[in-house]
C-alpha cells in the first residue's frame, strides 16, 4: 500500500490545481496551537478557505508522512480527518495543503460519539500497512518534531520494544545514571510479562493528545497531526489520558464498542513512558521527573 501525495514546487500552483482554474490567495490568518509549524487559514478569492502548514524546506518529509497519516485515518472510515490537497516546496519553504476545517459546535454526544468512532478505527482492517509483520506501518513517520521508526515486527511486545521504548531510551541516555540505565534495561526485559498481545492490531492515532482534535462544523471530532502506526489500541488510549482533557463520556462511548481488556490499568503507564521519553529528549529534563517515576513503578 503506497499513498503519494501530489507535489508542486508553489504554494500558488498547488492552490491552482485544487480548484482547477485561476484563483489567488487573498488573505493569511495565522494559527495559534500547534508547536512546530507555521500554520494558516488561507482564503481565496473565490471565497473558500483552506489550511496550509509551512516549515523549512528540508522539513518536507513531516509533511509527507504527515499526509500518509492522514490518509490512513481517512481510509478507516471510521472518524474524520481534514483531506490533503497536496504539498510541496515553496523556495526555503516546505508546506502541506489541506482542507480547513470550519469550527462547529460540539452536538449532544460529541465525546460518545468521538469515542465509538475511534474504536471503530481501531476495529478497521489495518493489514494493508504493515507487510510482511503485524504491527508497524509502511514507512517511518514522527512523533511530535520526534523520529519514529515503524519496521515491521510481528508481535506487539516485540514491537514496543525494539521501535517504541529501545529508541528513545537510547536518545536520552546520557539523562540517566548508571542505577537508571539498569533499571530501563530490566524493564525492557521483561515487556513480556508487563505487556500483551491484543486482541488484533489497530490502527492508531499515535498522538492523541486533546491539541489533536477538533471539532468540525458537523459538530463532530476530526482527528489532526497523527503518528500512526499499527499496535496495540490501548496504546491510543493510553495517551489520552496522559495529559487529560478526555471526558469520561469519550470512554464510555469507546469501551461500549471495543471492550476492554482486563489489567490495561495496570500496564498504561508503560505505554506512556514512550510519550514521556519522547517529551524528555525534545524539551529536556523538566520530563525527567515523570520518566523516573514511571520506571519506579514497574520495578
Ligand atoms: P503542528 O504541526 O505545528 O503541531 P497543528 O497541526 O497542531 O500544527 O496545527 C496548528 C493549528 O492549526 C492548531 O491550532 C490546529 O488546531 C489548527 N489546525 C490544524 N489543522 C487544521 C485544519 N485542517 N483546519 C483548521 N485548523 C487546523
Amino acid at each position: 500500500m503506497e499513498y503519494a501525495v501530489k507535489q508542486f514546487s508553489s504554494l500558488q500552483e498547488a492552490v491552482e490545481a485544487v480548484y482547477g482554474e485561476p484563483v489567488q490567495i487573498t488573505r493569511r490568518d495565522p494559527l495559534a496551537g500547534g508547536d512546530i509549524n507555521r500554520a494558516y487559514m488561507l482564503s481565496l478569492s473565490d471565497g473558500h478557505k483552506l489550511f496550509v502548514k509551512e516549515n523549512a524546506a528540508e522539513k518536507m518529509s513531516f509533511f509527507v508522512r504527515e499526509a500518509e497519516g492522514l490518509q490512513a485515518i481517512r481510509d478507516s472510515g471510521a472518524i474524520s480527518v481534514p483531506e490533503v490537497y497536496a504539498c510541496g516546496k515553496d523556495g526555503s519553504d516546505s508546506f502541506l495543503l489541506m482542507e480547513y476545517i470550519t469550527p462547529g459546535k460540539k452536538i449532544a454526544d460529541f465525546y460518545e460519539d468521538f469515542g465509538r468512532r475511534l474504536a471503530l478505527m481501531h476495529c478497521a482492517d489495518c493489514s494493508a500497512y504493515t507487510g510482511d509483520g503485524k504491527f508497524g506501518f509502511i514507512s517511518d513517520n514522527y512523533i511530535g518534531a520526534g523520529y519514529q521508526v515503524n519496521t515491521p515486527e510481528d508481535s506487539w511486545i516485540g514491537f514496543f520494544r525494539k521501535r517504541r521504548l529501545l529508541p528513545q531510551i537510547r536518545r536520552a541516555e546520557k539523562c540517566f545514571n548508571s542505577g537508571e540505565l539498569k533499571v530501563l534495561d530490566r524493564l525492557l526485559e521483561k515487556l513480556d510479562e508487563l505487556l500483551v498481545e491484543p486482541y488484533h492490531p489497530a490502527l492508531l492515532h499515535g498522538d492523541l493528545w486533546s491539541g489533536n482534535y477538533l471539532t468540525g462544523s458537523d459538530g463532530r471530532a476530526w482527528l489532526i497531526d497523527p503518528a500512526v502506526y499499527v499496535g496495540h489500541p490501548e496504546a491510543d488510549i493510553a495517551m489520552t489520558e496522559l495529559f487529560g482533557g478526555f471526558p469520561r463520556a469519550f470512554y464510555k462511548g469507546y469501551y461500549e464498542q471495543q471492550g476492554k481488556e482486563p489489567g490495561y490499568e495496570d500496564r498504561r503507564d508503560l505505554y506512556n513512558l514512550y510519550h514521556l521519553l519522547n517529551h524528555l529528549n525534545l524539551f529536556g529534563t523538566t520530563y525527567l521527573g515523570a520518566v523516573l517515576a514511571v520506571l519506579r513503578k514497574y520495578s
